[in-house]
């Protein structure tokens, strides 16, 4: 999106593309939202798309695509083995990357699998600016620790540090002199997914691999979110203000001996990958992909969505298309700080994200504050976000719960999705919603798997506080949804 300066003074993000397919939504009474989530166990994986209103859980495979990608769409090549598509999306990842080889996955997380597999064993260190809950299970599943070195700035959820995501440069120098025989690669997750949506610096990723680089570990991007990092590097690093974007990608990709991605966010499809300059590494990880995902030309993948893949690919490539996502997220943070809404500074990309910690002091982290507050955004307007608090965290070996540095209820935005009156709509009800936050109370487990427990597991309030929260907003909106 350019910036275009509107004569009344007011700054709106404004849409460099056109709606052309559209899709009903329902807005149910809150009444129903309040029976919705306790059917879901106050879980907001387990609701029903039926009774979502703004369904802003997750940035994953829910972007809108474009009319050259559903074209692109039209011409996949069905077939088990050589497919063209597959030539062609992997000529697309050489052409922005510079990578050689491709190894495709059916998503994001089939690639960390794939990448986990091949290189962590018992005892395995890997440093990471931050973790992402499906890298760290893969990871401790096969006995590796992750180590997180992430700028003190990084989990500070206030702050005006452009580049939240970048590596405490100090502590991976140290970690790897001391440690490097234990430390098969170094992850950077660009931007960082958990803390916000917060972005690493061109500087810091470069000095960041070099420093792996001299204690001969492997660096490995995960780029799911690299297009927010790349839009952030071009507009807050002076050194990158002249660059282009390929230019820019060209500069991390040269740094890193292995890029893997989730295409359901970068790409605007869904499947993902593993792009890789050696042909030795590419060779290491190769007889996986057949075991675990497919045929080495499809991975697990329809052959329609990685045509989608490869000309999303390229449209991540242009200003207009990737800035739309942080101009938005910007301008829903921008209005709910000026209602005093707790709030991640400054705006990150995937989505806007409340501090929970803040919004509802009096819930002690125990009780879950990010995955309660989820449940009463929910019940405020049929807003359906995700927790990124302790509960998404796993419990210490010794069962003891492990509290998260920050308490996060993201509200994702997926790209070209919304529009601005539902964004307006959105803040709207929180701003209401904090001005009841005394009513939200706390949760605690009913069901609780070991792994993973944010997916499936189920919860109930400590009190009867969603009904108290019903009855509120009953008085303030009596003949409205
Ligand atoms: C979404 C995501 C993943 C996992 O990708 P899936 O396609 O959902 O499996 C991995 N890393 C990051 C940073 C992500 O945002």
């Amino acid at each position: 999106m350019p910036e275009i300066r509107f004569y009344s003074g007011e700054n709106i993000p404004l849409e460099l593309h056109k709606v052309r397919i559209v899709q009903k939504l329902d807005l149910v009474p809150v009444e129903r939202r309040a029976e919705a989530i306790e059917e879901a166990g106050y879980n907001t994986f387990l609701l029903k798309n039926k009774d979502i209103y703004l369904d802003m859980l997750t940035d994953s495979g829910v972007n809108a695509m474009s009319d050259r990608q559903l074209a692109a769409m039209m011409v996949a090549d069905d077939s088990y083995a050589g497919s063209s598509t597959y030539t062609r999306l992997t000529d697309k990842l050489t052409e922005i990357f510079g990578t050689e080889y491709f190894l495709p996955a059916h998503q994001g997380r089939a690639a960390e699998n794939i990448i986990a597999m091949t290189f962590v064993q018992k005892g395995s260190i890997i440093p990471m600016n931050y973790h992402f809950t499906t890298t760290k299970a893969h990871i401790t599943r096969l006995g590796g620790y992750v180590e997180e070195l992430v700028v003190d700035e990084g989990v500070k959820v206030e702050s005006d540090c452009p580049f939240k995501g970048n590596f405490d440069l100090e502590r991976l120098e140290k970690l790897l002199k001391e440690n490097h025989d234990r430390i098969p690669f170094m992850r950077i997750e660009a931007g960082t997914n958990l803390i916000g949506g917060q972005p690493l610096s061109l500087e810091n990723i470069e000095m960041a691999a070099d420093i792996a680089h001299r204690y001969g570990v492997l660096t490995v991007m995960d780029a799911s979110l690299l297009q927010d990092n790349l839009y952030f590097i071009k507009t807050r690093e002076e050194k990158a203000k002249d660059l282009s974007l390929r230019e820019i990608t060209r500069r991390i990709s040269g740094k890193m001996d292995i890029i893997y991605f989730s295409g359901r966010k970068l790409g605007f499809a869904r499947g993902g990958g593993i792009s890789i300059h050696s042909k030795e590494l590419y060779l290491k990880m190769r007889e996986l992909v057949p075991m675990f995902e497919g045929f080495l030309t499809y991975g697990g993948m329809s052959v329609r969505e990685m045509e989608a893949m490869a000309v999303g690919l390229d449209e991540t490539m242009d200003m207009d298309v990737i800035s739309q996502g942080p101009l938005f997220i910007k301008y829903m943070t921008d209005e709910l700080m000026k209602r005093g809404v707790p709030v991640v500074t400054p705006a990150g990309g995937l989505g806007c994200h409340l501090d929970a910690m803040r919004f509802i002091p009096h819930v002690k982290q125990e009780e879950y504050p990010a995955g309660a507050l989820a449940a009463a955004v929910f019940i405020a307007g049929g807003l359906r976000g995700m927790e990124r608090g302790t509960i998404s965290e796993q419990r210490e070996e010794d069962g003891s719960e492990h509290l998260a540095a920050v308490e996060l209820l993201r509200l994702a935005l997926p790209r070209r999705v919304f529009t601005l009156s539902q964004v307006k709509y959105a803040v709207d009800r929180i701003s209401w919603l904090y001005d009841n936050r005394s009513l939200v109370g706390g949760l605690r487990f009913v069901e609780e798997p070991s792994s993973l427990r944010f997916f499936f597991g189920r919860l109930e309030p400590v009190s009867d506080w969603p009904q108290k929260l019903v009855e509120a907003f009953r008085r303030d909106f009596s003949d409205s949804l």
